[in-house]
């Protein structure tokens, strides 16, 4: 056994092979020696039990193996086979190549991030963006954070601290797990009042609330569920009525913020514009949703409110990153023209797109596959949905592949596992891939993932 042991060449003679001379010049040098000890150690063990003789081709063999799986990073694109267009999961909207080519220079360079160029003077990151908020919304002022629940936490924090805000119980929404407006009421100062009950509110429920300990009326767009039946809720422009007699502000906390109504084939729903013309104080919303941009927290409203959030110290904890704004604001400006929206803004061309063009997409795809894939592939209609805690109720019809013939778990996991991952879905036992979700282009390598993940006994 201690021969075995001995027999296991040195890692400085190792580090002089031709190979490893060259992993350590892209990789490190000291990077290559911990990795080679990582591998000798291994290699002990098994010479100790007896199970193998150590050999210095198989030792550098598994070095560069482990060096090349440790220099994927950990987080990269994925094909979103999933038919949830904005997937919170897989990092909700992609960005459009006009965001993208906004984003190079400013993450590259130097910017006017705080530097105002007309007097040379410092200037304000809070004005960028803001004028197309402005007017895209017909809202006096605007101002961008982190996220939206940011936004919500920093208007409560501002117009309720130790105060009351008043909510229905019909708008004590969760999302996604982590989310939850009374937990951010209570962590950002205000205490909650609840009123009404969860499927019926009345404005005289909100009139009776209001006392002299009022900071805010906080009306929350219900986003990921729907009360059915004998409802009843209070609308905005009641609440901003009420607000006005009372002197208490009323801020909006729309979610998804559907800028252009007109623009997506959903159930029109009051968007920001809508909110603001109804005389809220103050609307919030988040910039990764429906709006399709980079993840983003819009808030518009009065002049008065927006510079009182503006002198927050919270602020600078949920500050926005230039990277935010230079794609925030491309993004924003593809929004002035709705022909160009629709059609250059991923999210919204996705959720745009007739069924049967992505049928047309999902069926051209099979051309890359193998024959005996391409055998085994049904195109079956399916069911896309919006996905970002957006429009739970709709549907939108889609095709894509299922796979007859393989265990779907087993399939599933071997596309999770490919390069780029593919993340699919199991449906009535197969495993399926939503075209809608797959970007015209990345047909081909959905096709070569899943032919790959084929061959694998
Ligand atoms: C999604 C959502 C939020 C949180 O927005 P993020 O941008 O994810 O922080 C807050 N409120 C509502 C109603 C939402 O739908």
């Amino acid at each position: 056994m201690s021969d075995l042991r001995r027999s296991i060449p040195s890692v400085d003679a190792l580090l002089a092979d031709d190979r490893a001379v060259r992993w350590s010049a892209s990789f490190g040098r000291d990077e290559v020696k911990r990795v080679l000890r990582e591998v000798i150690a291994d290699q002990r063990v098994r010479a100790t039990s007896g199970r193998s003789v150590p050999d210095p081709t198989a030792i550098l063999e598994t070095t560069g193996v482990r060096l090349r799986e440790q220099a994927v990073p950990g987080l990269r694109r994925v094909l979103n086979g999933t038919g949830v267009v904005l997937h919170t999961n897989l990092g909700r909207a992609p960005l459009a190549s006009a965001a993208l080519e906004a984003l190079e220079p400013v993450a590259g360079g130097y910017s006017n991030l705080e530097f105002d160029l007309a007097t040379g003077r410092r200037g304000s990151r809070y004005a960028h963006c803001s004028d197309l908020v402005r007017r895209l919304t017909g809202s006096e002022a605007a101002l961008v954070v982190n996220n939206n629940a940011a936004a919500v936490s920093l208007v409560v924090n501002e117009l309720a601290l130790d105060r009351e805000v008043i909510v229905s119980r019909g708008e004590l929404v969760e999302i996604g797990g982590s989310f939850r407006i009374p937990e951010i009421i209570a962590r950002s100062g205000g205490d909650l009042v609840e009123v009404g009950t969860t499927n019926r509110t009345r404005i005289e429920d909100y009139r009776r609330a209001i006392g002299p300990k009022t900071g805010l009326i906080l009306k929350v767009h219900p986003s990921n569920y729907r009360i059915r039946g004998f409802v009843e809720d209070v609308s905005l422009a009641e609440l901003t009525a009420l607000s006005r007699r009372e002197g208490v502000p009323v801020a909006n906390d729309l979610g998804s913020g559907l800028l252009l109504s007109d623009l997506l084939p959903l159930p029109a729903e009051p968007g920001p514009k809508e909110a603001a013309a109804a005389g809220a104080d103050v609307v919030t919303w988040s910039g990764d949703k429906l709006l399709g941009g980079p993840q983003a927290g819009i808030i518009h409203g009065s002049t008065e409110i927006v510079s009182r959030l503006r002198g927050n110290p919270l602020l600078r904890a949920f500050r926005v990153d230039k990277l935010t704004l230079a794609a925030l604001e491309a993004t924003m400006r593809l929004y002035t023209n709705p022909a160009a929206a629709a059609e250059r803004i991923p999210a919204v061309a996705m959720l745009r797109e007739p069924a049967g063009s992505v049928r047309a997409r999902a069926e051209a795809g099979l051309a890359f596959c193998s024959s005996e894939v391409r055998e085994a592939l049904d195109i079956r209609p399916m069911h896309s949905v919006v996905g970002g805690g957006a429009y739970p109720e709709v549907t939108l019809e889609s095709a894509g592949w299922c796979a007859v013939g393989r265990r779907p778990d087993s399939l599933e996991s071997r596309c999770r596992a490919a390069t780029p991952p593919l993340i699919g879905r199991i449906e009535d036992d197969l495993f399926c891939v939503d075209f809608r979700t797959i970007r015209p282009g990345e047909e081909k390598e959905v096709a070569r993932v899943v032919s790959e993940a084929w061959e694998v006994p």
